[in-house]
Order: C-alpha cells, then sequence, then structure tokens
C-alpha cells in the first residue's frame, strides 16, 4: 500500500521536474494527499481528489493525478483545479491560491454522475427529481475540491467536515441537459 510519504514525494518530484512548487499551505496540503491516497487505495490509481471518479480506469485517465489539466491551468491560474501544484509566485507566498473554473469538459463530468461506478453520486435516477426539487427549494448540490466531499444543501458548509477545507474550495455542481461544475 503507497504511504502517504511516497505519494507526497511522488508530488513533490513531478513539481520539481515541471517547475512548480507543492501548495505552501500544509494543512491544504495534507488533505489533498489524503485524498489522492484514499483514490489510488479505492480505485488502484490517484484520481483526482477534487472531481468524482467512475472508478473505471478509461473513463477517467485524463483526471489520474497530475491531471490532462494540471498544466493549462497552472500556466493560466497559478494552480492547478486541487491546488496540488503552484507556481513560483504563490509558492513564495507572492499570489494566493484561487478556486479556478473547471476544465474538464462537460461531457467527462457527467459521465462520473451517471456510470454507475464508486463515485456516482448522485444516481442517475434520481437526477431528473433532485433538479426540480432544487429548483423550487434553493438547495444545490455542492462538492468539496480538496476531498470530493458532496453536500445537497443552500450554501456550502463554512468548513469542509471531511477534510475542514474552507467554504471558498467548494463548487457548486450544476445539474441539467449541460451541466457542469463551476
Ligand atoms: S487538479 Fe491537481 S491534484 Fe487534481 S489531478 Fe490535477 S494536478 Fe492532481
Amino acid at each position: 500500500m503507497t504511504t502517504l510519504k511516497e505519494v507526497r514525494q511522488r508530488a513533490e518530484a513531478d513539481a520539481k521536474m515541471h517547475g512548480y512548487a507543492l501548495n505552501p499551505d500544509e494543512e491544504m496540503l495534507q488533505g489533498i494527499l489524503k485524498g489522492l491516497k484514499r483514490n489510488e487505495e479505492r480505485y488502484g490509481y490517484p484520481s483526482c481528489p477534487c472531481r468524482l471518479a467512475t472508478g473505471q480506469l478509461e473513463k477517467d485517465r485524463d483526471i489520474i493525478c497530475p491531471c490532462d489539466y494540471r498544466d493549462p491551468d497552472v500556466e493560466e491560474y497559478g494552480n492547478c483545479y486541487c491546488a496540488l501544484y503552484v507556481n513560483q509566485e504563490i509558492s513564495e507566498g507572492k499570489a494566493e491560491v484561487q478556486p479556478i473554473p473547471e476544465r474538464r469538459p462537460p461531457q467527462k463530468l457527467e459521465q462520473a454522475y451517471t456510470s454507475g461506478g464508486p463515485d456516482s453520486a448522485p444516481e442517475p435516477a434520481a437526477k431528473p427529481a433532485v433538479v426540480s426539487s432544487a429548483s423550487e427549494t434553493n438547495l444545490k448540490f455542492w462538492f468539496c475540491k480538496v476531498c470530493g466531499y458532496v453536500c445537497f444543501r443552500e450554501e456550502p458548509p463554512h468548513k469542509c467536515p471531511i477534510c475542514g477545507a474552507k467554504q471558498e474550495m467548494f463548487s457548486e455542481i450544476l445539474l441539467g441537459m449541460n451541466w457542469m461544475t463551476r
């Protein structure tokens, strides 16, 4: 079984190779590394801890860390979607990690919810009802970009009950014909 130390060493080596750094916020960093370790144990590969996986390698290949979206995200925003990898400016405290838009195509996102895989919450059959209910009550789906925790409420929690990430690390999951996260 891969240890947390090994997950960290692997990320550090990859960051070094590409001229990046790991998130300088140790608490946030630990949460992301634990998420990677948990996903590796669960699926057999370290899928992104900020995204829902299907548990099927072929469908999740683009979100195996480092994901296909890391380089353009670090280039454009200074950090990857989870903020595991950051640029030198953030690493040196000259800029801050920011929540960034999801670059993964909506079709890819949707398959995590419709595949019936281990992380396929909400269940496809429940989706239309949930959409209807949400529009009537202002309830929304939110997910923690650090650990993947999903909740259904009007506002995201102030603190993730699983990993302790701050409220700004939550993103709304938009459901519908062409839903996507933001
Ligand atoms: S967003 Fe960051 S942590 Fe998530 S898979 Fe991509 S590189 Fe890894």
